[in-house]
C-alpha cells in the first residue's frame, strides 16, 4: 500500500485543530469552581466540583489524543507513517482510515504482546 501522506496530514491537521477547540472549552469548564456560600447550597457546589472534575479526565483523554495525533504528524514528516512500530510491516489503510494515529499493526494488536493497548493501537 502506499501511503497517500498528504491525505493523511491534513485529516491529522483537521483533528488537532478540532480538538483545540474541544480542549479551549473543556478548559473553561475546568475553571476553578467559585464557591458563593450565601447563594450557592451544598449540593449545587458539590455539583460543580464533580462537573470541573468530569472536565479535568476530559481534558487529560484530549491531551492524550493530541499527542498520538501529533505524533502521528511526526511519522508522516519522517516518512514512517503507515508503517507498524513494533514489526515494520505497513498498517492496514482500512485500519489508518478509522484511526490515522494507529502505530501498531493489527497482527501486532492481536499478539497482545503490546502491553496497556486497546483497539488500534491506543
Ligand atoms: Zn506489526
Amino acid at each position: 500500500m502506499q501511503c497517500d501522506f498528504e491525505f493523511f496530514r491534513q485529516r491529522l491537521l483537521d483533528e488537532i485543530t478540532r480538538l483545540d477547540i474541544s480542549m479551549r472549552e473543556a478548559q473553561g469548564a475546568m475553571a476553578t469552581v467559585v464557591l458563593d456560600q450565601t447563594s450557592v447550597g451544598r449540593i449545587a457546589r458539590m455539583d460543580a466540583l464533580q462537573q470541573q472534575a468530569m472536565a479535568k479526565a476530559l481534558h487529560e483523554r484530549m491531551q492524550v489524543s493530541h499527542r498520538r495525533l501529533r505524533a502521528a504528524l511526526n511519522r508522516i514528516n519522517a516518512e514512517t507513517f503507515g508503517i507498524c512500530c513494533q514489526c515494520d510491516d505497513e498498517l492496514d489503510s482500512q485500519q489508518l482510515n478509522k484511526d490515522p494515529a494507529a502505530v501498531f499493526c493489527l497482527a501486532c494488536i492481536a499478539e497482545k504482546s503490546i502491553p496497556g493497548r486497546g483497539q488500534f493501537g491506543y
